[in-house]
């Protein structure tokens, strides 16, 4: 360690900061780590929390390329629901749902949590189907969702537009009133805390170059832009950049990622009492606490590692949301960007071990991992801290791709966020 007045200012900063960033220079070796989790989203720092709070490991570092929650988990919309269709799925996000009631109390830090309602516009016969086959699914195992008449959609969103001559005709909806928003860098910063708080290190300006294995194989430690740090377990958790970090590894894995952009209007008074959301069209839209309309498009037709989306997409998703939500038509654009979305063949995510020994991956949320966070990072510390998964995981590991065993909620339900 150097002692130079830098690093002690740099040390005193750091923790006034309220967590711990490690300030050492890139040529000294790093203490070994119980477990590293590779990427400081919301998913990768929830793990690190949970693997702390309910498992005892808090000698631990969570490694971050740049500045925690500043990947998809700092661009996302925001949406909240369990209301999937198959029970793998329905398990994993009703768990999240669980742990998002009370997560504000459980970190001492307001993740802004507001179950306001999500509802999901069917615009023709073939949607009516699907959302009623989905209320019921969702009803027999226990997750409230329930299906409207466009009447009664208006009367939950007034700003609907109804009328029967819309290019897109609003002939019913889903809605779960348990869904809704969270503030996404608030959950970023809440679990950074708590786990700092319990002793985990969060290394930003950190980017894992190398993953190093011992003679058996098995992980031993990481090459990072800081230097090499020495551990027996490795967590990815790195959304967008997922099979660049496993094939450090020598790993492949069934992933394609694409870029997806959202944009925000210029804040305005409350008119948006819920989440409205249209598979069929893809278009969605909330509004934010400071006012602002949320608005998401879809993916890119093609694979991109860009972070921005193109123009068409975001268009479209524009023309589709003055047509349902005709009022908002002249409002300003603030801003609008893009994230990356790692993509499975069966849009569900994978969650566990990796042929290389100690190496464990969770990745593929695609474009609704946020909405998981909590029940993710649950899980996933469970993985890593045992090397087993848990009940709620374990239909998600990577071995479904070699036994056919697929979540289908692409075909099944359109999954859009
Ligand atoms: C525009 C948009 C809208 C979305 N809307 C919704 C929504 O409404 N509801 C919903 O549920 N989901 C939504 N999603 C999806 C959701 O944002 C993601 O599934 C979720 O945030 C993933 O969280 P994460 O922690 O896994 O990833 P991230 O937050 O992306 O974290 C991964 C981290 O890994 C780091 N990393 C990568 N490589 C390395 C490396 N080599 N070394 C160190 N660190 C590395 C990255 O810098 C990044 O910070 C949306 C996504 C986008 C882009």
């Amino acid at each position: 360690m150097q002692f130079s007045l830098l690093n002690l200012i740099r040390q005193s900063f750091s923790a006034n900061q309220g967590w711990t960033e490690q300030w050492r220079s890139p040529a000294e070796p790093k203490p070994a780590y119980d477990a590293i989790i590779i990427g400081g989203g919301g998913h990768g720092l929830a793990t690190a929390y949970y693997m702390a709070a309910e498992h005892g490991m808090t000698n631990i570092a969570v490694v971050e390329k740049g500045w925690i929650g500043g990947g998809n988990t700092g661009r996302n919309t925001t949406i909240i629901r369990s209301n999937y269709l198959w029970e793998e799925s329905e398990a994993l996000y009703n768990h999240a749902m669980g742990l998002w009631q009370d997560l504000s109390h459980a970190l001492n830090y307001n993740v802004m949590y507001s179950p306001r309602g999500c509802m999901m516009l069917a615009h023709n016969t073939h949607d009516v189907q699907v959302f009623k086959r989905h209320v019921h699914a969702n009803r027999l195992f226990g997750i409230d969702n329930q299906w409207l008449s466009p009447e009664e959609a208006k009367d939950v969103c007034p700003i609907l537009d109804i009328s029967k001559n819309m290019r897109y005709p609003i002939v019913g909806a889903s809605l779960q009133r348990r869904g809704g928003v969270a503030r996404h860098d608030a959950v970023a910063w809440g679990y950074a805390r708590a786990a700092s708080a319990l002793g985990v290190d969060i290394l930003q300006k950190c980017e894992v170059k190398g993953i190093r294995r011992d003679a058996s194989g098995a992980v031993s430690g990481v090459d990072t832009s800081r230097g090499p740090i020495s551990t027996k377990k490795i967590g990815v958790v790195a959304a967008g950049n997922t099979s660049t970090v496993l094939g450090m590894a020598g790993v492949r894995l069934p992933l394609e990622s694409f870029p997806l952009q959202a944009l925000v209007s210029e804040p305005i008074k409350p008119l948006m009492p819920c989440v409205v959301m249209s598979n069929t069209i893809h278009a969605y839209m909330s509004q934010s606490d400071k006012g602002e309309l949320v608005i998401g498009a879809g993916t890119d037709a093609y694979i991109s590692y860009s972070q921005t989306g193109g123009l068409h997409i975001a268009t479209h998703t524009l023309d589709a949301i003055c047509e349902l939500f005709p009022m908002v038509r002249r409002l300003r654009m603030l801003r609008n960007w893009g994230g990356i979305v790692d993509v499975t063949p069966d849009r569900s995510p994978i969650i566990g071990k990796t042929p290389v020994p100690g190496l464990f991956i969770n990745c593929g949320w695609g474009t609704g991992g946020f909405k998981a966070t909590p029940g993710s990072g649950h899980v996933f510390a469970h993985q890593v801290a045992t090397g087993e998964p848990n009940r709620i995981s374990a239909p998600f590991s990577l071995d479904r791709f070699v036994s056919g065993r697929l979540i289908d909620e692409a075909a099944a339900a359109a999954v859009a966020h």
